[in-house]
């Protein structure tokens, strides 16, 4: 039987740990062949009310989404049998490939590179090694916002305050012409093209200051909290820019009613 082949994949006490009935649980379904990783995002997964169905390569992962299609996939780039970047486009193929959200996991700046490139939506990876609490917040935020928009996720619903004029170089925020450094614009501009996707410091610092060597973490800090200055001065009461604890930065996808100020 199908399911009992998927079941393979999960360790004795992982599949009486996690191989419950869930009837309402939204179920995930994670491919990853490394079963340590498997076990810590099952457990944070089910610890937080989801339901965890483990594939450890591409064809077990093809078999289960077709027999149930779960209402999210996370996805391992580099798996035995077929990559994660191949699986994906086999799975948006199959019926509700399409609407389902896929997040993957990624270890390498290249594979995070080419994931970007395929522009999937806000929320497309997660990078290892991320935290389970992180991990599981992501997918909260994607499931969130794809039963709103009852699609793939999609940064369309939320009425942003940030413009952005890539041509001038500007940003205005409620209306308010910025003034910001070089460095400020390109945080802020990254931030807001991709609003609730969390960046790294690291990737900050790579894709805003192009890897100088003198740059560091602190570095980012510093400007965020000179840029937070900045748009505190237009908005006191508006938070735009979130911290995610221990993994970097973001831009809020919740703003307050109400645009003139
Ligand atoms: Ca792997």
């Amino acid at each position: 039987m199908r399911g009992e082949r998927i079941y393979q994949a999960l360790s004795v006490e992982g599949a009486a740990r996690y191989h419950r009935p869930t009837m309402h649980k939204p179920r995930i379904l994670l491919v990853e062949d490394e079963p340590g990783i498997a076990d810590t995002v099952q457990y944070a997964l089910a610890s937080d009310g989801f339901a965890p169905q483990w594939c450890s390569t591409a064809q077990l992962a093809l078999q289960a989404f077709v027999a149930d299609p779960p209402a999210l996939v996370l996805l391992d780039v580099g798996l035995p049998d077929l990559n994660g970047f191949e699986l994906f486009k086999q799975l948006q193929a199959l019926p509700h490939g399409a609407s389902t959200p896929m997040l993957f996991l990624t270890a390498r700046s290249d594979e995070i590179d080419r994931v970007v490139g395929l522009e999937l939506g806000a929320d497309d990876y997660i990078a290892k090694p991320f935290s389970p609490r992180e991990l599981v917040a992501r997918v909260r935020g994607v499931l969130r916002r794809s039963a709103r928009s009852g699609v793939a996720p999609a940064q369309a619903e939320v009425k942003n305050p940030l413009q952005l004029d890539e041509a001038r170089r500007q940003i205005r925020y409620y209306g308010h012409l910025l003034e910001l450094s070089r460095y400020e614009y390109g945080l802020l501009r990254l931030l807001v093209q991709r609003p609730g996707r969390v960046f790294s410091r690291d990737e900050l610092l790579s894709q805003v200051w192009d890897g100088d060597s003198d740059s560091f973490d602190r570095t980012v800090d510093a400007h965020v909290k000179t840029l937070r200055a900045k748009l505190k001065a237009i908005a006191p009461e508006v938070e735009p820019i979130r911290t995610s604890r221990g993994a970097g930065y973001a831009l809020s996808e919740a703003w307050p009613a109400g645009n003139d100020r």
